[in-house]
């Protein structure tokens, strides 16, 4: 059976994630009222803006159900808006506090070839279209890749969170991720990356 993969369609770049998801054997549902999150195996939190996914969050009594999903183990993965959106300050599920915009107002966009922790097969490439970085995080979020010394790729148990689009540059690898995370058996809650403690 095909894994089931809710994409947050408020607002936003949704439809990119849906081609990746299809082109890899998922099948993509669009999420926009909480029972259409019923039935699924993972969650996109897509690009955007973040003030209007939060109101759209909120006209919908959206943002409790989407912690529900969360807190079942089940893999999130925010990219761009969406990684704002999963931070302190939003939806409150990563340990992280988002700089929006971070990247200046006369750098608007730029891609890059970036190393992820724990994705083979080389660099990804990544557009930043006004993205944000972390500015901050606890102890149990994991960074994957920075850009100037500031994480823009994180990892916390079943949430991953890019500060770029993937999908705008036909990468599939944190899709496949996402699709690994979810269907291993109870879910995935190891950490990409093994940590002595
Ligand atoms: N600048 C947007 C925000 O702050 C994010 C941009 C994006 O998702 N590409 O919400």
């Amino acid at each position: 059976m095909s894994i089931s993969v809710g994409i947050l369609a408020l607002q936003g770049g949704f439809e990119a994630h849906a081609r990746i998801l299809r082109a890899l054997g998922a099948e993509p549902k669009e999420v926009r009222v909480p029972a259409d999150l019923e039935g699924l195996d993972a969650l996109i939190i897509p690009g955007g803006e973040s003030t209007v996914m939060t109101l759209g969050i909120e006209r919908e009594g959206l943002a409790g159900p989407l912690r529900e999903l969360a807190a079942s183990g089940r893999p999130v993965l925010g990219t761009c808006a969406g990684m704002i959106m999963l931070d302190r300050d939003h939806l409150g599920l990563l340990d992280v506090s988002a700089e929006r915009n971070a990247f200046g107002r006369q750098l608007q966009s730029f891609e890059a070839e970036i190393e992820i922790e724990g994705l083979a097969g080389g660099p990804v490439h990544a557009v930043f279209i006004r993205a944000p970085w972390i500015r901050e995080h606890g102890g149990s979020v994991e960074v994957l890749a920075r850009v100037d010394g500031h994480p823009v790729a994180v990892r916390q148990q079943n949430l991953l969170a890019v500060a770029f689009h993937p999908e705008l540059a036909g990468e599939t690898r944190l899709h496949e991720l996402l699709l690994a995370m979810a269907s291993a058996p109870g879910g995935d809650q190891t950490p990409a990356v093994s940590r002595s403690e």
